[in-house]
C-alpha cells in the first residue's frame, strides 16, 4: 500500500489525482501531517508526501530504522514539478515509484542513488529464463559490488557492469546446474532438439525421449530454442504436442534440405519413409552447431519398436543486429522502442554526428564505433562483423535507418546466422510534412537528388514519371556545394506538368534547434536557399496553400471534379 500525505490545497489536488489513478494501491492519510506521516510510515510499504523535502526529512528522521525494511519515500513539490526519491531508493522501491509518480503527474523524477544513474539493466528484463538470487545479484550490480560474469555459451548480452571476478556471479549456461549462493543463472536459447517419429507416436513417448536425452546429457530444458523435424511430420500430433508442452516452436525442413546435411548416424528407414537418411540429427544440425546428443531412440516398456528419435545440438551463438532509426533530431521524436534498443546494445555503430544525438542514452560500457561521413560500407561491414561475433549491436541512422541510410548496405552484408531487428523512425519527409501542414495527403514519393550512388539519367527518369503521374514529390539530398544544378533541373521537369503556383515546402533541420521552414511556389522557389540539411516537398496539381499551410486533398473525387471544371 502507498500512503499519500498532503498539507496544502495544491498538494491535495495532486494527491487526489494519484489516488484516483491507483485506487487499489493507495490510501490517503488525512489530519495533521506529523501524525499522518507517522501512521503511514508504520502501515505502508511506500509513502508519497506532497510536502517539501525538508519537512519530510524532519518528520521521518525519528522513524527511520533499517534501509532494507523502511518504506520507500517519495516527495512531490508544491508545484508538482519534481518527484524526489528521498529514502529507500532500492529496497523500498522509491526510485521506481518516483518514476511512476513522475509519469502520472508529468513531474520530473529525481533519483540520486549513483547506481540508478548509471543504468544497469534488470536481470529479469533480458528476455531469458532466470534462476537463483535475482534480488541479491541485482542489488550487487546496482551497488557497484563486483559481480563475475561466467559465460559458458555465447549470447548477445547488453552491458552488465559485470567482470571477471566477484563475490556475486551471473552464469550464462544451458547446462543443468543449480544456481550457487549469490548467483544468478541465465538460460539462453542455445539448444535445438531434432525429433523424428513414426505415424501415431504418442506424445508421452516423444516428450519422454526429449526430456531424458536432455537430462542424461546434463542439459537444461529451459535452454531449448525449438524442436525441429521434417516437413512431412509438421502435423504429427505427438511432435506438435511435445513442442507445445515444452513451450517452444516446432520448425520443419524439407526432406531435400535434411538429406544434404552430413550426419554421423544415417539410416535407411527414414530414407524410405520420408526421403532423407536422417530426420532427428539432420533437423537439429541444419543451422550448424555442435551435436551434443547423437540420435537416440525411445524406449518402450512393452518391448515394441521405438516410435521416436531425437538428437540435440548446441547452435552457434547468434548475434543481434538492431537497425535503429533515430528520427529527425528532436529527442521526443525518438521512439521508446529505439531508446530500448540503444540501451540493449553492447556495441553501437554509427555516423559520429548521430552518435552525439543519443550518446547520453547509452549504458556505460557500451562500445562505440563511430565514423565520419562517407564510410557507409565500412560501417555496415563493422556492424555485421560485430554481430557475427555474437554481440548485441545497434546500427543507427537519422530518420528511418532504412531510408537512404544504413539498413540496406548492412543487410546486404548480413547472412542468416545473425538476428536482425528493425526499429522504424520518423523520416525527414514525415517530420517536414507535419511542419508544412498536410502535403502528403495523397500519393507521394521521395526522390534523392544525390547522383553519387545513382546515375543522373535514372533520377531524371523517376522525376519525370512522378511529374507525369501528378504525384507529390519530396526531394532528399536536394543540393550541396558540389551539386547545384540537379534541383533546378528536377523542378523544371515538374514545372512542365504543374502550374508555377504549385505550393512548394522547404524545411531545413526539421525538429532540430535551428529548424526553419518556408512555403513558396514552383515559380518562386530560389534553389540557392536549399542545402543538404533540407528537404523540398513539391505539391501535385491539387495541392493548395490554405491559411499558410500546404494541403494536398485526399479525395480522388475532388481532384476529378476540379479537373472537369478546367
Ligand atoms: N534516413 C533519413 C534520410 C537520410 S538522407 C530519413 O529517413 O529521413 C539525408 C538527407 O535527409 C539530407 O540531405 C536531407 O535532405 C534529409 N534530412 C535528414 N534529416 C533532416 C531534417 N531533420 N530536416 C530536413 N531534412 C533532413
Amino acid at each position: 500500500m502507498i500512503g499519500l500525505i498532503s498539507a496544502t490545497a495544491a498538494g491535495a489536488a495532486a494527491r487526489d489525482r494519484l489516488a484516483a489513478a491507483w485506487p487499489d494501491r493507495t490510501r490517503v492519510y488525512e489530519g495533521p501531517v506529523k501524525d499522518a506521516v507517522r501512521r503511514a510510515f508504520a502501515e505502508c510499504e511506500q509513502l508519497v508526501c506532497f510536502l517539501a523535502t525538508g519537512a519530510v526529512v524532519r518528520l521521518i528522521a525519528p522513524l527511520l530504522g533499517d534501509k532494507a525494511a523502511d518504506p520507500g519515500v517519495v516527495c512531490v513539490d508544491e508545484g508538482g514539478r519534481f518527484a524526489v526519491s528521498l529514502v529507500g531508493g532500492h529496497g523500498g522501491g522509491a526510485n521506481e515509484l518516483a518514476r511512476e509518480v513522475g509519469e502520472l503527474l508529468a513531474a520530473e523524477p529525481v533519483v540520486t542513488t549513483a547506481t540508478d544513474a548509471v543504468g544497469v539493466p534488470g536481470l529479469d528484463t533480458l528476455g531469458l529464463p532466470v534462476e537463483g538470487d535475482v534480488a541479491g545479484v541485482s542489488r550487487a550490480l546496482l551497488d557497484g559490488e563486483p559481480v563475475a560474469l561466467k559465460t559458458e555459451v555465447s549470447w548477445p548480452l547488453p552491458p552488465l557492469r559485470a567482470g571477471a571476478e566477484g563475490s556475486y556471479a551471473i552464469r550464462l549456461t544451458d547446462r543443468l546446474v543449480e544456481p550457487a549462493e549469490r548467483e544468478v543463472v541465465l538460460r539462453p536459447p542455445t539448444l535445438v532438439v531434432g525429433v523424428g517419429a513414426s505415424k501415431g507416436a504418442p506424445v508421452d513417448e516423444v516428450l519422454g525421449l526429449v526430456e531424458s536425452a536432455l537430462r542424461d546429457a546434463g542439459l537444461c530444458a529451459r535452454s531449448v530454442a525449438a524442436l525441429a523435424t521434417v516437413d512431412a511430420k509438421a502435423d504429427e500430433p505427438g511432435i506438435v504436442e511435445a513442442a507445445r508442452r515444452l513451450g517452444v516452436p516446432l520448425v520443419t525442413h524439407s526432406a531435400e534440405e535434411l538429406a544434404a546435411v552430413e550426419v554421423p548416424n544415417p539410416s535407411d528407414a527414414p530414407l524410405a519413409a520420408v526421403g532423407t537418411p536422417s530426420v532427428a540429427e539432420a533437423a537439429a544440425l541444419v543451422g550448424g552447431g555442435e551435436l551434443l546428443v547423437p540420435k537416440r531412440k525411445s524406449e518402450r516398456a512393452d518391448g515394441q519398436a521405438a516410435m521416436a528419435t531425437c538428437a540435440v545440438v548446441r547452435r552457434p551463438g547468434r548475434g543481434r543486429l538492431a537497425v535503429v532509426g533515430l528520427g529527425p533530431g528532436a529527442r521526443d521524436l525518438l521512439t521508446p522502442r529505439a531508446k530500448a534498443e540503444l540501451r540493449r546494445a553492447s556495441v553501437l555503430v554509427g555516423l559520429d554526428q548521430y552518435v552525439d544525438q543519443i550518446r547520453d542514452l547509452l549504458r556505460p560500457g557500451t562500445l562505440i564505433l563511430e565514423s565520419g561521413l562517407g564510410a557507409e560500407e565500412e560501417r555496415a561491414r563493422t556492424a555485421v562483423a560485430q554481430a557475427r561475433k555474437g554481440q548485441a549491436v545497434a546500427l543507427i541512422g537519422s530518420g528511418d535507418a532504412g531510408v537512404y541510410a544504413m539498413a540496406s548496405p548492412a543487410l546486404a552484408e548480413a547472412s542468416d546466422d545473425i538476428d536482425v531487428i528493425g526499429v522504424p523512425g520518423v523520416t525527414a519527409a514525415l517530420a517536414a510534412a507535419a511542419i508544412l501542414g498536410a502535403p502528403l495527403g495523397h500519393d507521394h514519393v521521395s526522390i534523392s537528388l544525390s547522383d553519387l550512388h545513382t546515375p543522373w539519367e535514372v533520377i531524371e527518369r523517376r522525376v519525370r514519371a512522378a511529374a507525369e503521374a501528378d504525384i507529390v514529390v519530396t526531394f532528399y539530398n536536394p543540393r550541396s556545394r558540389g551539386r547545384d544544378w540537379q534541383l533546378p533541373k528536377a523542378l523544371a521537369i515538374l514545372a512542365e506538368h504543374r502550374a508555377a503556383t504549385t505550393p512548394v515546402g522547404v524545411v531545413r533541420n526539421a525538429s532540430r534547434p535551428d529548424e526553419s521552414s518556408r512555403l513558396t511556389t514552383l515559380g518562386a522557389l530560389d534553389p540557392a536557399t536549399v542545402d543538404m540539411m533540407t528537404v523540398v516537398t513539391v505539391g501535385n496539381t491539387a495541392t493548395r496553400d490554405i491559411a499558410g499551410r500546404m494541403v494536398t486533398p485526399r479525395g480522388y473525387r475532388w481532384q476529378a471534379s476540379r479537373e472537369g471544371a478546367e
